[in-house]
C-alpha cells in the first residue's frame, strides 16, 4: 500500500497496532474483574413523548472508567462478549437499574420504567429467564416496568432462540424492544412475527434529516407501519428542534436523544424526575 512512502510509514503503522493491541489486552485483562467488582456504574438516558416532552421512562447504559480514562460501551462490551463476561454485566445492569427503579417509585409513587441492552450473547446463555425472575424477586420490580432491549441483528441472527424468550417474558409481564431498527436487513416479516412491544429506530435515521429527503420518507413509513400494528415506537438521536418538527407524527410517538437529555448519573435522574413530576404536576399517575 505505502510503496514508495519508505520505512517510516511502516513502523509508524507497526507502533500504531501495538498500541491498540496493548490497549486491547489491557481492557480485556481487566474488564472480568472489573464486572465482577461493580467497577462499572449505570447511567440513566430519559425516553420521552414527543407532543409534550412528557417522561415515558429510562434506557439504561452502561459506564466503565479505566486509570481515568472513559472506555465506550462499543469497545467493553465487545470485549466482555469475546471473554465470556457479558452476562454477568448485562445481569448488573439489570439489578441495578431494577433498585433504582423500584425505589424511586417508592419515593415519588411514580412509575419509573427501565429499560436495559441484552447482549445476543446473554439471550443464549440457558437460564436467562430465571435470572431476570431472580431480578424481579430480589428488587421487587414490577415486571412490566422492566423492558428488554436486543438489536435487530442480534434478533435476526438468533431470532427463534429470541423469540421463544421474548414469548415467555411476556407471559410474565416484561416487555421487549427491537434496538438500533433499521441497521440490519429484517423484513416486515420478521417484525410481525417477533412482536416487539416497541422498535427503536436507529440514529442513522435522524441524523441527516431533511423535510422530505429519502431518510425523512423511510422514518415516517416505518412509524407508520409500526403505529398501525400497534407498536410503540422511539426514534432514537434526536439532537435539534428541527428534527423533532421533522418526526413529531403521531400524539404517541417517543423520542431520546441529546435535544432532550444525555445519559445522567443516578443522581441527576433523580432531579430530573422530579423536575418532570413538578412539569406536569399530576398528569403522570403509576398506573399500569
Ligand atoms: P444503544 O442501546 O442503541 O444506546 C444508544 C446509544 O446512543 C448510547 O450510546 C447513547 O449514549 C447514544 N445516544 C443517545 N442519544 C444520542 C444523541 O442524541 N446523539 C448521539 N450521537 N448519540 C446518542 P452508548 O452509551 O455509547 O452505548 C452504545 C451501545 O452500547 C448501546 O447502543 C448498546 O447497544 C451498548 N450498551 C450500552 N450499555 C450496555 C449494557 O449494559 N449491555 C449491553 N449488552 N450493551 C450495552
Ligand atoms: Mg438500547
Ligand atoms: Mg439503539
Ligand atoms: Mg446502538
Amino acid at each position: 500500500v505505502a510503496k514508495g512512502r519508505g520505512k517510516n510509514t511502516y513502523q509508524l503503522f507497526d507502533r500504531a497496532i501495538d498500541a491498540s493491541i496493548i490497549r486491547q489486552n489491557k481492557i480485556a485483562a481487566r474488564l472480568p474483574l472489573s464486572i465482577h467488582e461493580g467497577e462499572l456504574r449505570i447511567v440513566m438516558q430519559p425516553k420521552v413523548l414527543l407532543h409534550d416532552g412528557s417522561f415515558k421512562g429510562f434506557e439504561t447504559l452502561s459506564r466503565w472508567r479505566l486509570n481515568g480514562e472513559d472506555i465506550s460501551p462499543e469497545e467493553f462490551v465487545a470485549v466482555a462478549e469475546n471473554t465470556g463476561s457479558i452476562r454477568e454485566l448485562d445481569l448488573r445492569v439489570m439489578h441495578e437499574a431494577a433498585s433504582f427503579s423500584t425505589q424511586l417509585e417508592q419515593e415519588t409513587g411514580v412509575a419509573v420504567p427501565v429499560a436495559v441492552n441484552l447482549s445476543a450473547n446473554t439471550f443464549r446463555s440457558g437460564s436467562l429467564l430465571e435470572d431476570i425472575q431472580d431480578v424481579l424477586w430480589e428488587t421487587g420490580l414490577r415486571p412490566d416496568r422492566l423492558t428488554i432491549e436486543v438489536t435487530e441483528t442480534a434478533a435476526i441472527e438468533n431470532w427463534k432462540l429470541v423469540q421463544d424468550v421474548l414469548n415467555r417474558l411476556r407471559e410474565i409481564g416484561v416487555r421487549a424492544a427491537l434496538d438500533d431498527f433499521g441497521t440490519g436487513y429484517s423484513s416486515l416479516a420478521y417484525l410481525l412475527r417477533m412482536k416487539f412491544d416497541e422498535i427503536k429506530i436507529d440514529r442513522e435515521f435522524v441524523r441527516d434529516i431533511k423535510p422530505d429527503n429519502d431518510n425523512h420518507k423511510l422514518l415516517q413509513h416505518i412509524a407508520e407501519m409500526a403505529e398501525s400494528l400497534g407498536v410503540e415506537l422511539v426514534i432514537e438521536g434526536i439532537e435539534t428542534e428541527q428534527q423533532v418538527e421533522l418526526i413529531r407524527g403521531s400524539a404517541h410517538r417517543i423520542g431520546q436523544g441529546y435535544y432532550f437529555s444525555r445519559p445522567l448519573e443516578l443522581d441527576d435522574a433523580r432531579d430530573y424526575l422530579s423536575s418532570t413530576i413538578l412539569d406536569q404536576s399530576g398528569d403522570i399517575s403509576s398506573s399500569a
